[in-house]
């Protein structure tokens, strides 16, 4: 399909380029200096106290679970409107989920008076997601948990770049993941970042990235060490040179980038308010500095989603849906405790629709978005 519009996009110039093939020329493709400047970076913007690079947000949350002793008879908490690695990291160590409602139409994130009916003898950790990278309400989530010994793990995969109180999100919780695939604010195709302020737990972290083994190749090669032993089941999570060179340039971008996001989204916001108010846009009035990772819109109730972006499409117009919540889908139905309380999630998982977002697009191309979002409510109303 060729969409006037797309969904998102990446572009990619001259210096990711020349990362990668300076990486390419050195011959040294994985755990190297590349991907310990990587880390050093990241925790510096991030204000991390540890960073640690890996394959791709969803064995940052496995290790989440893992480091914070996670398993059968376990249950962990967190919100059914999210990307299924969220519950599928809680899955892996055979612990159970249990869905929380989101806040409201206007805020799509964990809500804290749902966690807190979901408390159980079981319960071992809360695990947030910053849709779109607007925060969750963080302090009373913060709040509950410390008072009931709960850790808590943010799925930070939308919130590269963002802040609330000068704090970057991710950071605020026990232990951080991002994700940089290929359509997140900050991409290496695949890739991502555990980050954590516990000595400890980042201990854990480098474990059992790289097979539970003491020593890596890399110390290896530098004369740092001969032998290693094997101290836990370890797994090789790791991320490679050429990755985390892309990592390093997408990073400086980062703030251009999500400046970018956060101007076209407050163009949508002010062409749509006047061109279809019957559309709602959530997060209008979100504390903090978000990413802009996507941009979520309601439609009204009654109107036929599939129809909406039927029409959309037939415009040159790519959308999208986050999410189809994971209590619904088969391999969670009748299986989640939590699910048959999810009254909000149920009426805005079944009305979102995500409209084009990235730092590329021209204000032309959200006029035209914009634009098509009229007709194409008027005939799913019909
Ligand atoms: C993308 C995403 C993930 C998974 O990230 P990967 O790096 O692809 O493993 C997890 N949670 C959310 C909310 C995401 O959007």
């Amino acid at each position: 399909m060729d969409w006037k519009v797309p969904l998102s996009d990446v572009k990619f110039d001259r210096a990711e380029i020349d990362a990668v093939t300076s990486v390419l020329e050195s011959g040294w493709l994985t755990m190297g200096a590349v991907t310990a400047e990587f880390e050093k970076e990241f925790a510096a913007y991030s204000g991390a106290k540890h960073a640690l690079a890996v394959t791709n947000a969803t064995v940052a949350l496995h290790m989440a679970c893992l480091a914070l002793g996670l398993g059968p008879g376990d249950e962990v908490i967190l919100p059914s409107l999210t990307f299924v690695a969220t519950a599928n990291a809680v899955r892996y160590t055979g612990a159970e989920v249990v869905f929380a409602d989101i806040t409201s139409p206007q805020d799509l994130t964990i809500s804290p008076a749902s966690i807190e009916r979901r408390l159980s003898p079981r319960t071992r950790a809360v695990m947030v997601m910053h849709y779109a990278g607007y925060p969750c309400e963080m302090s009373s989530i913060l709040d509950w948990a410390q008072a009931h010994h709960l850790p808590v793990i943010e799925d930070a995969a939308h919130a590269s770049g963002s802040f609330l109180n000068e704090r970057h999100l991710g950071t605020l919780g026990k232990v951080g993941c991002f994700s940089f695939f290929s359509n997140k604010n900050l991409s290496t195709g695949e890739g991502g970042m555990i980050v954590t302020g516990d000595d400890a737990l980042a201990e854990q972290f480098r474990l059992l990235r790289s097979h539970g083994m003491t020593s890596l190749t890399w110390d290896r090669h530098q004369g740092h060490a001969w032998s290693y032993d094997v101290v836990t089941t370890g797994y090789n999570y790791r991320i490679d040179e050429i990755r985390s060179a892309l990592g390093r340039v997408q990073l400086r971008k980062l703030e251009a980038n999500n400046a970018r996001r956060r101007e076209i989204t407050t163009l949508y916001r002010s062409l749509l308010a006047e061109d279809c108010p019957a559309l709602s846009l959530p997060f209008a009035h979100h504390p903090g500095v978000s990413a802009a990772h996507i941009l979520p819109v309601l439609l009204p109730p009654g109107a036929d989603r599939l129809r909406f972006m039927e029409g959309m499409k037939a415009r040159g117009i790519q959308t999208s849906i986050h999410y189809p919540p994971i209590h619904a889908f088969s391999a969670f139905k009748g299986k989640v405790r939590g699910a048959e309380d999810l009254p909000v999630t149920d009426d805005v998982a079944a009305r979102e629709v995500t409209l084009p977002l990235y730092p590329a697009m021209t204000d032309e191309q959200v006029r035209q978005v914009a634009a098509a979002v009229r007709p194409a409510l008027e005939e799913s109303a019909l």
